[in-house]
This record gives structure tokens, C-alpha cells and sequence, in this order.
């Protein structure tokens, strides 16, 4: 028995990263996947390897939703879970930032998120459940990423939101917040076919060791235990939460 026997669940950006662990996780335990990004080639290869649907989906647009939620009605015939993970980060101070920058982090991390709840949800059998990515800058500030965190916030807000207004029909609605997580997006190594990867992660856990109590960079395998987790009867009385998952980062500042 899996834990996802029978339902259909909607990953976004799981082509690669957080979201393929995702996929892969959530099919092990018997889910009938939707693999959907916009990368093609990698979501179509992932989807054929893992026995899931791939959708071409650009989170970032209305008529994309309208569209991955038709094929996947086609095939499936219903959809029980979705987690709204694609999402997109740019460096910049906030003085710096053009506001093109700006409002294309939003059209993704955001917009995407809002569509995704929004298009998903009225199609969502009663009882599904809805995981949203958003970050450790959900919670707190950091640095040069101004846009990233003012997105990843929002996401948090749309959350307790959609967790407030579809209770009704027992659909639950939780945030993932990360902290530093061994994906391309943190470790941009992982996208160069020249370069180490794995050395590029011994880097990252040398930096985090300072940083993070549990002195490592996390492994998107454990973030995608998270969203199994908040996508499975496991979690069955806990909506409109964000469950942070950070190597204890955000517990506080260690001066010993
Ligand atoms: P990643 O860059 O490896 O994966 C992101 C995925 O989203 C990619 O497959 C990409 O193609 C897809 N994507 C981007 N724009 C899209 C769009 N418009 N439509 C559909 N798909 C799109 O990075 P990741 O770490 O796996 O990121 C997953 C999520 O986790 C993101 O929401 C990210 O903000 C969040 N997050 C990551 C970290 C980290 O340190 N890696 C920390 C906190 C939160």
C-alpha cells in the first residue's frame, strides 16, 4: 500500500530540482503523477522514466492552467492533489532592481501560485490537498533577494487564505518554506556539464556549516518527504501552515 494509492497529483516546475524528487517520491507511493514545467525535454524524459503524465505548463499563464487541467481531466479523469513548486529566484538589492526583474519573479513565484489554486481547486475532488513552495524568506529577510522573498511571503498569504475559504469541502492547503536545499537553483553548478556538482555541494555545506545548525545544505529528497507528508491522510487535520524545513536556520543565532 502507498501512500498516494489511487490519487492524481500535480507537481509544477518537476522537471528537475525539488519538484522531480517530487514526482518521483509521490509515484513511488502510488500516485498517478502530472509532471509539468517548461522545460520539455527533461519532464518528458522524467515522465516516460517514472510511468507519470507530462503537461507543458508556464505557471505564469492563465490559458497554460486552463489547458493542463483540461489533459489532465483527459487522462485521469480527476485531480486530488496539486503542489505548486516551479518558481524562479534573481539576485539583486532592491534599489538595483529593474522593475521587468521584479514583475517576472512575481508573474512565476506568485501569479503562478494564485492560477495554479486557482485553476485547480474548482476541478479538486473534495478531501484533495494543495502544497504551495514557498521559502525560509517567507518568514524572515535576506539579503539581495528582495523580489524572491516578497513573492515567497505572498505565497504564505494565498495560502492561509486558500486554507481559510476551502475547508468546506475538507481540501487542505499547506507551505513548504526551505531552507538552502542542493538543487540547481542554489547550486547553479548542477547546469554546467563542466562543472563538479559535487564539489560545488561540498562547497555549499562549508558555507552552511556556519550558517545552519545541522551544518549541511538540505537534499531535495528530504524537502519532497515534506510535501509527501502534507500531501497524504499523514497530515489529515493540519491546514493553512507553513512548515519550515531548514537545517533549524531559522531557530535563532548561535553566539557559542
Ligand atoms: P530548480 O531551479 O531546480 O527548479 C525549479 C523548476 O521550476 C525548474 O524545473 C524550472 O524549469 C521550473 N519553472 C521555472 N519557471 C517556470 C514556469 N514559469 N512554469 C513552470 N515551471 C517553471 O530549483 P528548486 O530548488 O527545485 O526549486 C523548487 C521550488 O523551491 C521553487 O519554488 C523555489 O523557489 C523553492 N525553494 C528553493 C530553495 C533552494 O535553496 N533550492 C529554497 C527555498 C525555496
Amino acid at each position: 500500500m502507498g501512500k498516494l494509492d489511487g490519487r492524481v497529483v500535480i507537481v509544477t516546475g518537476a522537471a528537475r530540482g525539488q519538484g522531480e524528487q517530487e514526482a518521483r517520491l509521490f509515484r513511488a507511493e502510488g500516485a498517478r503523477v502530472v509532471v509539468a514545467d517548461v522545460l520539455d525535454d527533461l519532464g518528458e524524459a522524467l515522465a516516460k522514466e517514472i510511468g507519470a503524465l507530462y503537461v507543458h505548463l508556464d505557471v505564469g499563464t492563465e490559458d497554460g492552467w486552463r489547458e493542463a487541467v483540461g489533459l489532465v481531466k483527459e487522462a485521469y479523469g480527476r485531480v486530488d492533489g496539486l503542489v505548486n513548486n516551479a518558481g524562479i529566484l534573481r539576485f539583486n538589492a532592491l534599489v538595483d532592481t529593474p522593475l521587468d526583474e521584479f514583475m517576472q519573479v512575481v508573474q512565476v513565484n506568485q501569479v503562478g501560485c494564485f492560477l495554479g489554486m486557482k485553476a485547480v481547486a474548482p476541478e479538486m475532488a473534495d478531501g484533495g490537498t494543495i502544497v504551495n513552495t514557498a521559502s525560509y524568506t517567507a518568514l524572515t529577510g535576506m539579503a539581495a533577494v528582495g523580489t524572491y522573498a516578497a513573492t515567497k511571503h505572498a505565497v504564505l498569504g494565498l495560502t492561509r487564505v486558500a486554507a481559510l475559504e476551502l475547508a468546506g469541502r475538507r481540501i487542505r492547503v499547506n507551505a513548504i518554506c526551505p531552507g538552502a536545499i542542493d538543487t540547481a537553483m542554489s547550486n547553479p553548478a548542477r547546469l554546467d556539464p563542466g562543472a563538479d556538482p559535487e564539489e560545488m555541494s561540498r562547497a555549499l555545506d562549508q558555507l552552511y556549516r556556519g550558517l545552519v545548525p545541522l551544518g549541511r545544505v538540505g537534499q531535495p529528497e528530504e524537502v519532497a518527504r515534506l510535501a509527501l507528508f502534507l500531501t497524504s491522510d499523514d497530515s489529515s487535520y493540519i491546514t493553512g501552515q507553513p512548515f519550515v524545513i531548514d537545517g533549524g536556520w531559522l531557530a535563532g543565532v548561535s553566539v557559542v
